[in-house]
């Protein structure tokens, strides 16, 4: 048996599995404080990982800032986050009475993890996956291995210009304020208009800024990784008509540039929504498990 945790800002699952594919069992918690969610997890862990079938191994993909480089000492501790509670929290430490090897990436490397193995990022090397939620995170994958630089990547606080139609809102990121993270996740846009984007119709202007906010990230990820295939995943992304307009807008931001290969033409392939939908989390740490089992 296998155990996984995907850990976001809102929810965390946690899943057993016999395999990253064959999910026996999951539970759906509220991202609370870590003592409580330890708890709760390591409870399930406790009932599902029978006597009979101990857990060979359990995988994490974990909301952000977390140490995700398993030489240092750090490895698997939260970092410095405005999260009530969680800076310093230590999945490793709070796994280790199941005595298994936890293997910990980000919470967008996972859901890449899972994506490249069953869904939509099939063969697709480098790979990026974008999540648009509570946060905004982006993972790249090289032949299915997540990359980072000293630090796992945090695209999602990238400065996009203002776009003049922006009405000034001065954005959520507690700590860039107008980040994109701060004018484009699920609270900027509650905190902007009152609502979320599927809740506002689709001639409201909150659609064409969300598209050109994301168009800018889309094409950020493009100049610096030059990858197959971007996916879209978050329940932003859930939006009636977002991901033709983030096309749309990607395809004038690059203005022609790259005229061969994935990123040319009008990008219908190359900017996709995940196959595994909400799954790809939680298998990509699954996929994790595996790999850290040997
Ligand atoms: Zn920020």
């Amino acid at each position: 048996m296998f155990g996984a945790i995907e850990a976001g800002g809102t929810k965390i699952v946690c899943a057993t599995a016999t395999a990253p594919d064959r999910i026996e069992a999951r539970i759906t918690l509220p991202t609370g404080s870590p003592e409580q969610v330890f708890r709760q997890i390591g409870e399930f862990f406790a009932w599902e990982g029978l006597a009979s079938r101990p857990l060979r191994a359990i995988g994490v993909g974990a909301f952000g800032p977390v140490d995700v480089n398993p030489a240092s000492p750090a490895y698997g501790k939260v970092l410095s986050t405005p999260k009530p509670g969680w800076t310093g929290a230590d999945w490793r430490a709070a796994l280790a009475r199941f005595n298994c090897p936890v293997a910990i990436d980000t919470d967008v490397n996972a859901a890449a993890f899972g994506e490249w193995q069953f869904g939509a990022g099939q063969a697709c090397s480098p790979l990026a996956y974008v999540t648009v939620g509570t946060g905004i995170g982006v993972g790249i994958l090289h032949d299915g291995r997540s990359r980072s630089g000293t630090h796992h990547y945090e695209m999602g606080h990238i400065y996009p210009p203002r776009d003049s139609r922006d009405d000034g809102f001065t954005g959520v990121c507690p700590f860039h304020a107008d980040c994109l993270e701060g004018l484009a996740s699920g609270p900027a846009i509650e905190a902007r208009w009152g609502r979320a984007l599927n809740e506002l119709p689709q001639d409201h202007p909150a659609h064409a800024l969300e598209a050109r906010y994301l168009a800018h990230l889309a094409v950020t990820v493009t100049l610096s990784h030059m990858p197959e295939r971007i996916l879209f995943g978050g329940g932003v992304m859930k939006t009636p008509g977002l991901i033709a307009r983030i096309r749309e807008q990607a395809c004038t931001l690059l203005a022609g540039y790259i005229s061969e290969g994935p990123a040319s033409g009008d990008l219908s392939d190359y900017i996709q929504f995940p196959a595994l939908g909400d799954d790809a989390g939680i298998t990509g740490a699954l996929i994790l498990a595996e790999r850290a089992a040997g």
